[in-house]
C-alpha cells in the first residue's frame, strides 16, 4: 500500500517504540490508547512498534484506519539470506506503510553509513512502503558549527537514489542525536533554524518535489514541550521515543 502522507499539511505524531513493548504490551497499549485519543481529520498518527508487535497494533487498529504503523528498519535487499534481517517486502505484506531509515541508533550504534540508508530508502520505495529518512547531528559536531553540514550530507546522501518524484513522497525527521534519549530538547528555535535548512536543501534537490515534504523534530519530545516544538516554524509534526511508550501520556501528546 502505497501512502501518501503530503496531502493536507496537518501535524504527524510519530512513536517510535524502539526495542519496547512485545505483542502483549502493545496490545495492552493500544486499548488504552484507543480510548483515549478519538480519530480527528487534522492529525496524522503514525506508531513505530518492534516488528514482532506490529501484528498486534494492526489487529487492534482494525476499526481504526486513521492510524498507521511502520517498522524500524529494513534490510535493502528484497530477500535471501540475511538472517535476522526484515526486507522491505515482508514488511509491507506484515501490514507496514511506513519505516523509519538511518535513525540515530541505527547510524551510531549499529554503523549504518550514508550509502546503506540510500539503499534502504530505495527498497522501502519500490516495495510501497514510506521511508522516513532520520537526520542528526552528534553533539561535538553542533559544537563545531557542523550542523547544517552534517544534516545536508546525511539528506543528500540519504535521497540520492530516489527521483524527484520519488523523493516528494518521503518524510524527514531532523533528531539531533544529543537530544534522543537525553531529556535534552532543542529549543523551538534551534530546531526551527535546521528544519528551514532542511527544507531549503530539499528544494534545492528535488525542486517543486520538496516544497511539501513533512519534516519532523524529534529528540525529547514529551506532553510539556510538544506544542511549542509544533508551533515552530517549519515544524510539521514530531517524531517520539520515550514518551511515546505510555499509552496516556501518548494520547495526551497526540490531542495536542
Ligand atoms: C527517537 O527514538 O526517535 C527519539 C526521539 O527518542 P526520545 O523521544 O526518547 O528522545
Amino acid at each position: 500500500m502505497t501512502v501518501s502522507p503530503n496531502a493536507p499539511r496537518s501535524p504527524i505524531f510519530a512513536a517510535n517504540w524502539k526495542m519496547n513493548s512485545g505483542p502483549s504490551e502493545a496490545r495492552t497499549f493500544m486499548r488504552v490508547f484507543l480510548t483515549r485519543y478519538a480519530r480527528r481529520p487534522d492529525r496524522t498518527v503514525l506508531i513505530f512498534p518492534p516488528a514482532l508487535s506490529l501484528a498486534a497494533v494492526r489487529d487492534a487498529l482494525r476499526e481504526r484506519t486513521d492510524i498507521l504503523t511502520g517498522v524500524q528498519n529494513i534490510h535493502w535487499e528484497a530477500k535471501g539470506a540475511f538472517t535476522g534481517e526484515i526486507s522491505a517486502p515482508i514488511a509491507a505484506d506484515a501490514g507496514a506503510t511506513h519505516v523509519l531509515v538511518g535513525h540515530s541508533e541505527r547510524r551510531h550504534v549499529f554503523g549504518e553509513t550514508d550509502e546503506q540508508t540510500a539503499k534502504k530508502c530505495a527498497a522501502a520505495v519500490a516495495a510501497g512502503l514510506v521511508p522516513m529518512l532520520c537526520v542528526g547531528e552528534k553533539l561535538e559536531e553542533r559544537e563545531r558549527g557542523e550542523t547544517e553540514t552534517v544534516v545536508v550530507r546525511q539528506l543528500r546522501a540519504g535521497l540520492a537514489a530516489l527521483s524527484n518524484a520519488q523523493i516528494a513522497d518521503v518524510l524527514i525527521a531532523y533528531e539531533p542525536v544529543w537530544a534522543i534519549g537525553t531529556g535534552r530538547t532543542a529549543t523551538p528555535a534551534d530546531a526551527s533554524a535546521v528544519h528551514v535548512a532542511i527544507r531549503a536543501e530539499l528544494q534545492n534537490v528535488a525542486g517543486e518535489h520538496g516544497r511539501a515534504i513533512p519534516i519532523l523534530y524529534g529528540g525529547s519530545v514529551n506532553a510539556q514541550n510538544v506544542r511549542s516544538l509544533l508551533d515552530a516554524k517549519g515544524v510539521d509534526g514530531v517524531l517520539v521515543g520515550g514518551a511515546s511508550l505510555d499509552a496516556e501520556g501518548w494520547a495526551t501528546i497526540v490531542r495536542s
